[in-house]
């Protein structure tokens, strides 16, 4: 670089050294080469002692990948719109990857230490860091249907209501109109869409579908609803907690303690993955439970049964969609098979990261025919 461009930077930067941003210490990254304090520059007609690689555009740009970089998870090295949370010595990680990390390290059975400074880590001795989440919030974000630049606060708000560009269905998509685009498009394509124009005749099988679909959510809820009026009912709070196997390499279970519902003795038992060798190695996890019946019995319990969420709004269980399971028990068969909890391999691992989990277990047996 010559020296006319380093000069004509220099009057740049004087011109912009109103702005705070600019008068930020620049010390942080030792990469770039910049003029020493600004305001030197300012005071004195002197030309900068060092010469200046980038004018004062990039340096606020600069500025704010550098605080991005700063404020970014240790981990997954993203500017995270979930909590933020710090290990002892300040070390930040988004929720997310806090509750994997700590959900891979119970199933390797290890304890947690942080990426950065190995010190240990535990739900109770990291805390939130809320300076971090809304200075994040403060940062720009580029929206990404208009790519103009938000700030991270407005982000939500304007790519769900306010966007020219957001993605948007045909105002006649219930009635089978598939067309999909941009939002500015949508008037255009109201004034040819052919849905209002047709005739009952035609728009009936998309009818008859929809129809389908809402008759299947609502047998599931009369199912629901005939079972609660049934006389055999159980309902148990229950806590799985973590066990482990003594194998060479131990597996991670969890096992509730034995329950009494329906005048029976229970169990529920759950695991990881179907208990594949190395979950901790897998990106998807999945947790299954099993119903185990404890009692000796001689006829046969034809149950119906299914997990909801713990009572007291317990964070762990939040997300859990009922899917009712049915099992005959006798002598022979007193465990069912391990059957899916309906939940995503996040919701997964924040069950991992807790030290317990608890849920409600409800238990219908069947009247005999
Ligand atoms: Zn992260
Ligand atoms: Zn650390
Ligand atoms: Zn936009
Ligand atoms: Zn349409």
């Amino acid at each position: 670089m010559t020296d006319i461009t380093a000069a004509a930077i220099s009057n740049d930067l004087q011109t912009n050294s109103s702005s705070d941003l600019a008068n930020l210490p620049s010390d942080t990254n030792e990469t770039i080469e910049t003029t020493n304090p600004i305001s030197d520059s300012i005071v004195s007609d002197e030309p900068p002692t060092k010469k200046c690689k980038i004018t004062s555009n990039d340096k606020l740009r600069l500025l704010e990948d550098r605080i991005t970089s700063i404020l970014s998870c240790c981990i997954c090295l993203d500017l995270s719109t979930l909590p933020i949370f710090q290990c002892v010595n300040g070390h930040l990680m988004c929720a997310s990857c806090f509750n994997h990390l700590l959900a891979d390290c119970k199933l390797k059975d290890e304890q947690t230490t942080c990426p950065n400074c190995r010190c240990e880590i535990s739900k109770s001795n990291c805390t939130r860091n809320l300076a971090v989440e809304k200075t994040i919030s403060e940062l720009p974000i580029q929206c990404d249907f208009c790519l103009q630049i938000f700030l991270r606060s407005e982000i939500k708000n304007h790519q769900s209501q306010i966007c020219l560009d957001r993605p948007t269905f045909c105002d006649y998509s219930l009635l089978g109109c598939n067309w999909n685009g941009a939002f500015h498009s949508l008037s255009s394509h109201l004034t040819v869409c052919e849905y209002p124009n047709k005739t009952g005749l035609e728009l009936i099988d998309t009818i008859q579908a929809q129809k389908c679909l809402y008759d299947d959510e609502k047998k599931c809820l009369e199912t629901v609803v005939d079972l609660l009026s049934l006389n055999q009912i159980g309902v148990s709070d229950l806590v799985l907690k973590p066990f482990r196997t003594d194998d060479f390499v131990a597996k991670l279970y969890f096992e509730t303690s034995r329950f009494t519902a329906l005048q029976y003795q229970w169990q529920v038992r759950a695991r990881i993955n179907d208990n594949v060798p190395h979950p901790h190695t897998t990106i998807t996890r999945s947790l299954s439970y099993q119903l185990v019946l404890k009692s000796k019995i001689n006829q046969t319990i034809d149950l119906k049964f299914f997990i909801l969420k713990g009572p007291h709004g317990d964070p762990s269980t939040s997300q859990i969609q009922p899917i009712i399971y049915h099992f005959e028990f006798n002598q022979n068969n007193t465990e069912t098979e391990y059957l899916k909890l309906p939940i995503s391999t996040q919701e997964c691992n924040r069950m991992l990261s807790s030290s317990s989990i608890s849920f409600r277990l409800l238990m219908v047996q069947l009247d005999k025919a």
